[in-house]
């Protein structure tokens, strides 16, 4: 989602004369758009302003004005505390007041030189935000929901993009057309909790399963997915969409988090392994191939040495095609952080290890099947080597291929020849 409002802000400034730059020594805005999910995550910023800081000065030397805003989740979490600890920066602004940007920055003057607006606005942030947008990409992101009300306990998210916010389905058709008419063929649904969606079409709500079916009937659009989902919004109609729609893609990421009950219940999760384990043979019935990659977290406060392993037994029986995994990091101001039972880190470490080699294994066996097969690559950029181009698969694999014919944004056979945990290679048939 950060990648999606990264480019909603080149949008808003381009009609400011501003462009891209390939580096800081010729910008004159710095925009660093911040996650603040984990620790590290947030403490990132703070070195890279370090780095920054050298051109503020240079610039400042040279009567040339450098302006540096910090937007996205750390910006709404530590508003004002930011430009305390480093005041390089002049503007922070949250995720959902970014859309104010050009008019934040004509305010700066001599006189205010350091502006933060990271209250919730009255106004709606995509009422304002340009309705042309500017991507030449393959794939396209399209937020469709934002906020979330879930409230897990070691989570930010309800925190820092707010409350549940569906945005009207008649939009969001008109943003998939735009990004259409540009040359996107895969459209990638985007929600911090996508599958609750229940956007206004009408006098009624649209769930998200007829909203696929919707943007599945615009002409040139070749691939959807969607994430990231909940498993308790797995809906019947959800799951059956699967089974209906061709061009929704056979790969969905649902994060279990945790294979144990008990650990489930302290995180506020809403369900349990076995209703998760459910969920995924119903979406096995309705696709066969069906592949499905989740997130982890080990070392939640409570988590004891038989709770990981049913972690670890989860994880056997659903058989990964890929996932991220997380030690718990301790997030200030949510209930994780001041429960009993917090996991020492050298545990953590050791859990972790031990969760990654069975993923990674099964990532490697997934990507191993292919070998001797084909199927529909999307080419999405050009690769490092001669005449490569990189694509994904259906299971959002990334293939590389050597060929001269096509070009991004084609959907070309491929048939794999090789194959290792990260990507596939294979040739054109
Ligand atoms: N809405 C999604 C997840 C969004 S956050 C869901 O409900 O699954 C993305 C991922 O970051 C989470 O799935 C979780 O695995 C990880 N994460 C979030 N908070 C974390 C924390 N405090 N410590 C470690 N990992 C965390
Ligand atoms: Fe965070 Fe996802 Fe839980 Fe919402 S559902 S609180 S975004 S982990």
């Amino acid at each position: 989602m950060n990648v999606y409002d990264s480019e909603r802000m080149y949008e808003l400034m381009k009609p400011h004369g501003y462009k891209i730059s390939q580096n800081y020594e010729e910008s004159d805005l710095i925009i660093l758009n911040t996650c603040h999910i984990r620790e590290k995550a947030a403490e990132k910023i703070y070195s890279e302003l370090g780095r920054i800081a050298p051109f503020k000065k240079e610039s400042n030397i040279k009567g040339k004005q450098l302006n540096i805003v910090v937007a996205g989740c750390v910006a709404q979490a530590e508003g004002k505390e930011i430009i305390r600890r480093q005041p390089i920066v002049d503007i922070v602004v949250g995720p959902q007041t970014y859309h104010r940007l050009p008019e934040i920055l004509n305010r700066l003057s001599n006189k205010q030189r350091k502006i933060v607006d990271t209250e919730f606005p009255i106004e709606n942030k995509f009422d304002e935000l340009k309705k042309n947008r500017i991507n030449k990409n393959a794939v396209a992101f399209l937020s469709i929901q934002e906020g979330c009300d879930k409230f897990c306990s070691f989570c930010v998210v309800p925190y820092t993009r707010g409350a549940e916010y569906s945005r009207p389905v008649l939009d969001i058709i008109s943003e998939a057309k735009n990004l259409i008419q540009q040359g996107a063929k895969e459209i990638c649904l985007l929600g911090q909790n996508v599958n609750a969606y229940h956007g206004l079409y009408k006098n009624r709500t649209m769930s998200l399963s007829e909203l696929i079916m919707e943007i599945a009937n615009l002409s040139g659009v070749k691939r959807i997915r969607y994430m990231t989902s909940h498993p308790a919004d797995m809906s019947e109609d959800l799951i059956a969409a699967h089974g209906k729609v061709d061009i929704l893609l056979p790969y969905l990421h649902l994060p279990v988090q945790s294979g144990d009950n008990n650990v489930l219940e302290f995180m506020n999760r809403k369900y349990t392994a076995e209703s998760y384990i459910k969920i995924i043979n119903r979406l096995r019935n309705v696709r066969k191939d069906m592949a499905f990659s989740s997130d982890f977290i080990v070392g939640f406060p409570g988590e004891t040495k038989d709770a990981f392993n049913n972690t670890l037994n989860l994880v056997k029986e659903v058989n990964y095609c890929q996932a991220y995994s997380f030690k718990y990091s301790r997030r200030p101001g949510t209930p994780g952080s001041v429960l009993k039972g917090q996991v020492a880190e050298n545990i953590k470490d050791e859990r972790l290890s031990k969760l990654q080699s069975i993923l990674n294994e099964q990532q490697l066996n997934f990507n191993s099947k292919f070998i001797g097969k084909s199927f529909d690559v999307l080419l999405e950029r050009i690769g490092k080597k001669d005449n490569q181009l990189v694509g994904k698969s259906p299971y959002m694999q990334a293939v590389h291929v050597k060929t001269k014919n096509y070009k991004i944004g084609d959907t070309v056979k491929i048939h794999i020849l090789r194959a290792d945990k990260n990507s596939l290679e294979g040739k054109c048939i």
